[in-house]
């Protein structure tokens, strides 16, 4: 990382970035008013930091040893408004900001009648973004693989009644690009791009979905650990795009017999992660526990362990739902697990330690 002097000219920073780029690194400049911070991308034993170190308007050069250098708390420390947060904007809304930020809805998008039921109906239980998949990952070939599976054709008309439900209950909306090829077209529809837990080790997938500038909401593989799932992040960051969202949605439970949850929601990897990043996490209790007679005190769990919102699915008739139906709840559900929730976080304030 350098550091460059209060005053330094844009040549001056022009230059320390050529610098770097002729060692074959990467530069990721944080502009502030007054002070312009320089990050190196890329292997930095192969960078002369001495040389670095005295080009005119360098103040000072370091190394930081992590692997997520970009996202980490160190790193922003040096920025000129080195926030202890880091808020990402969805339109209105703000997340990792004062309040909790609620995303809600369908599993799958599975008709223009049913999405705008649930959009309609998590409007008014307090959400603030609109979820819906079009292209589900999903273990065997034989189940519903989402609306987009159909096709291109299908897929937009997908995409557009999500975009059109999130315009008519004022949500900004979210879905899940489970592939390359499916980047263009998403990017074109959501404001939300959702990496699933499946694909959070796909650098590609990340580098390319990062490139599009909107918001990243990026989920844990079940298998990984967090200093996993920060250094992919990172790849994130490196294009540049440090609007990401981090989910925690619980990793592979231990042991023989029934676990009784799906997965093991790993709450405590929150105020960890916190501890290591400015990024805001949030919680999705669905995928975690599985279990609808789970989520309301898993949620108001995860708003106490400080995360910055949740993602929870949601049908008005769980029992017919293609996808997930086992870990879904009503509207009316949603509505008392979220008003349940404001009332721990007013009662516990920020707690970012
Ligand atoms: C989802 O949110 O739709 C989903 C499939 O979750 P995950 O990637 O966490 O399994
Ligand atoms: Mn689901």
């Amino acid at each position: 990382m350098i550091i460059m002097k209060t005053g330094a000219t844009p040549e001056q920073v022009a230059e320390v970035i050529n610098e770097i780029k002729r060692f074959g690194l990467r530069a990721d400049v944080s502009q502030g008013e007054f002070r312009t911070v320089i990050g190196v991308i890329g292997d930095e034993s192969v960078a002369d930091f001495a040389r670095l170190a005295i080009l005119p308007g360098v103040k000072e050069v370091m190394r930081i040893e992590t692997p997520y250098k970009l996202i980490s708390r160190e790193y922003s420390k040096y920025l000129e408004n080195g926030a202890e947060r880091f808020t990402v904007k969805v339109g209105d809304v703000e997340i990792g900001g004062e309040e909790p930020v609620y995303m809600a809805g369908p599993c799958a998008v599975e008709s223009r009648e049913q999405l705008f039921r649930i959009a309609e109906g998590v409007k008014k239980a307090g959400a603030h973004i609109l979820r819906g998949g079009v292209f589900k990952p999903r273990t065997s070939v034989h189940s519903f693989q989402g609306l987009g599976a159909g096709g291109e054709d299908d897929a937009r008309e997908a995409l557009e009644w999500l975009r059109e439900a999130g315009e008519r209950y004022g949500m900004p909306v979210v879905t899940e690009i489970r592939g390359e090829s499916q980047v263009d077209l998403v990017a074109e529809y959501v404001d939300v791009l959702q990496i699933g837990a499946r694909n959070m080790y796909d650098q590609d997938l990340l580098t390319k979905v990062a490139a599009k500038g909107k918001p990243v909401l990026f989920k844990r593989h079940f298998g990984a650990s967090v200093e996993e799932f920060l250094s992919f992040a990172e790849y994130i960051a490196a294009e540049g795009n440090k609007d990401i969202v981090l989910c925690e949605r619980g990793i592979v439970p231990v042991g023989k017999g029934k676990s009784y949850t799906r997965y093991t929601l790993d709450l405590g990897s929150v105020p960890a992660i916190q501890r290591e990043t400015f990024l805001p996490v949030m919680v999705d209790p669905s995928h975690a526990t599985g279990r609808h007679d789970l989520i309301f005190n898993m949620s108001c769990a995860a708003i106490a362990a400080g995360a910055s919102g949740l993602m929870i699915e949601v049908h008005y008739n769980p029992a017919e739902a293609l996808v997930d139906g086992q870990q879904m709840i009503t509207p009316d559900e949603l509505k008392e697990t979220l008003e349940a929730c404001n009332r721990v976080h007013r009662v516990l304030g920020k707690t970012v330690v």
